[in-house]
C-alpha cells in the first residue's frame, strides 16, 4: 500500500501535485473535462488542510518546444471556475524560471497555482535534468495523482519522488484500489472481456488475466486473430498476424488451468469499413472471403450475457465491435447493457471502452471507470507502474 496525502501533514507546506489535465481540446475549448474534475478531491483536500498546492500537468505533445496551442492556461480557467476561486496560471515557455519561482515562493497556504505544460521542456518525458532539480526547487512534497502518465517515468511522474517525500493522490489511490483488489483479490466469478483493436497491446494483458480469471471473454477486431489460429477463413477482418502463435499458445493455456476461454459462435460481417455497408451475420466458421467481422452476432451476445449474468467481478478492456458506427454497435451497447444491470464490481479499463459506456448512458451505472487507457493496461498486464512505485510504503 502507498502512503496517500491522508497520510502526510502538509500543513503549511508547499505540495508539488502531478495532475493528468491531458484534455482533449477544439478550437481552444475544453471538449471533456472529465480529467480535471478527477483532480479535484485531491486538490480540494490540500486546500482545505493549508497546504500551497503547485498544480503540474502534460498536454498534447508539443516534443519539448512552447507550442501556444498545448498551453495549459485554458485548463486555469476551468480549474478556477470548478474551484470557485483563483488558480494562478504561470505562463513560462521554460515551465521553471526565476518569475515562476517567485510566485511559488509567495503562494500561501490554500491557494493553488497551475505550471505551464511541463513537455514543453524536453527534459520531461526522458527523466533528466536540470528540468527535475527546477521543478523540485519549488516545492516540499510530491504528490503523483496522473494515473494516466503512471506507466511512464517522467520527471514530473517520478524523478520528482528523488527529491522529497512522495505520496499518492486519492485518484491513483482509487484507480491502485479498483485495479488492484480485482486483480488480487476478486469476486468470484472473475469475468475479462477483452475486445477493440490493438491486439499486440492486449495480449499481454490476456497472458496475464489468464492466471487471475475464471471466464475470459473475447469479440471485437483481436477475435479474428484467435479465429485464425484455430484455423478459420476470416476473410477481409482486421488481424495482427504476428500474435497468431501467441493467441494460439493462450488458448492451450486457459484450457490447461481450467479456464473458460469464450469466443464469438457468430459474426456480424460486411462487405466494406462503413457505417452503410452490406452485413449479414455468420456462424465464425463460416465467415465469406470478401466480408469483414465488425460485431459479435446475436448468440454470442446471449452466451456473453449470461456469462456476464453470474459474474461476481467483470473487467472489461476493448469494444465488441466497431461501436461508432450505430449498425456494428449492438454487441457493444449489449455487453454495457448487461454490465450496467450486473451486481457485480465492474471495471471499465481503456479509453474506447469508457467512451462506448459513456455513449451509451451508462458510466454512473459502472463500480470503477478507469481514466488511464495504456496505464491501466499495463496495471492489468501486472506490470509495476514507475509512477506508483516511486511513491512511499505505508
Ligand atoms: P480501448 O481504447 O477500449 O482499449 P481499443 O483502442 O483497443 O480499445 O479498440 C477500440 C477500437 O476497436 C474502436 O475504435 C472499434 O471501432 C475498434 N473495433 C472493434 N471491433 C472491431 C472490428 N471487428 N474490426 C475493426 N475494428 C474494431
Ligand atoms: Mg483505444
Amino acid at each position: 500500500m502507498k502512503k496517500t496525502v491522508r497520510d502526510i501533514d502538509v500543513k503549511g507546506k508547499k505540495v508539488l501535485v502531478r495532475c493528468d489535465f491531458n484534455v482533449p481540446m477544439q478550437d481552444g475549448e475544453i471538449t471533456d473535462d472529465i480529467r480535471i474534475t478527477s483532480a479535484l478531491p485531491t486538490i480540494e483536500y490540500l486546500m482545505e488542510n493549508q497546504a500551497a498546492v503547485i498544480l503540474m500537468s502534460h498536454m498534447g505533445r508539443p516534443k519539448g518546444e512552447a507550442k501556444p496551442e498545448f498551453s495549459l492556461k485554458p485548463v486555469a480557467d476551468r480549474l478556477s471556475q470548478l474551484l470557485g476561486r483563483e488558480v494562478i496560471f504561470t505562463p513560462s515557455d521554460q515551465v521553471v524560471d526565476d518569475h515562476v519561482k517567485a510566485s511559488a515562493e509567495a503562494l500561501e497556504p490554500g491557494q493553488v497555482m497551475l505550471l505551464e505544460n511541463v513537455r514543453y521542456r524536453s527534459e520531461e518525458t526522458k527523466n533528466e535534468e536540470p528540468f527535475t532539480g527546477q521543478l523540485a526547487s519549488l516545492g516540499e512534497i510530491f504528490v503523483n495523482d496522473a494515473f494516466g502518465t503512471a506507466h511512464r517515468a517522467h520527471c514530473s511522474t517520478a524523478g520528482l519522488a528523488g527529491y522529497m517525500p512522495s505520496v499518492s493522490g486519492f485518484l491513483i489511490e482509487k484507480e491502485v484500489k479498483f485495479l488492484g483488489d480485482a486483480l488480487e483479490d476478486p469476486k468470484r466469478p472473475f469475468v475479462a472481456i477483452m475486445g477493440g483493436a490493438k491486439v499486440g497491446d492486449k495480449i499481454p494483458v490476456i497472458e496475464n488475466l489468464l492466471k487471475k480469471v475464471d471466464t475470459l471473454i473475447i469479440g471485437g477486431g483481436m477475435s479474428y486473430t484467435f479465429f485464425k489460429a484455430i484455423g478459420y477463413q476470416i476473410g477481409t477482418s482486421i488481424l495482427d498476424e504476428e500474435s497468431i502463435k501467441l493467441a494460439k499458445t493462450l488458448m492451450e493455456k486457459a484450457m490447461d488451468s481450467g479456464v473458460e476461454m469464450m469466443l464469438p459462435v457468430d459474426t456480424v460481417c460486411a462487405r466494406e469499413f462503413a457505417p452503410d455497408s452490406e452485413k449479414a451475420v455468420f456462424n465464425s466458421d463460416t465467415m465469406p472471403k470478401d466480408m469483414m467481422g465488425m460485431d459479435i452476432g446475436p448468440k454470442t451476445i446471449r452466451l456473453y450475457q449470461e456469462a456476464i449474468a453470474k459474474a461476481g467481478t467483470i473487467v472489461w478492456n476493448g469494444p465488441a465491435g466497431v461501436f461508432e458506427m450505430p449498425a456494428f454497435a449492438e454487441g457493444t451497447k449489449a455487453i454495457a447493457e448487461a454490465l450496467a444491470e450486473s451486481d457485480a464490481v465492474t471495471i471499465i479499463g481503456g479509453g474506447d471502452s469508457a467512451a462506448a459506456v459513456e455513449q451509451f448512458g451508462l458510466a454512473d451505472k459502472m463500480t470503477h471507470i478507469s481514466t488511464g487507457g495504456g496505464a491501466s493496461l499495463e496495471f492489468l498486464e501486472g506490470k509495476e507502474l514507475p509512477g506508483i512505485a516511486c511513491l512511499e510504503d505505508k
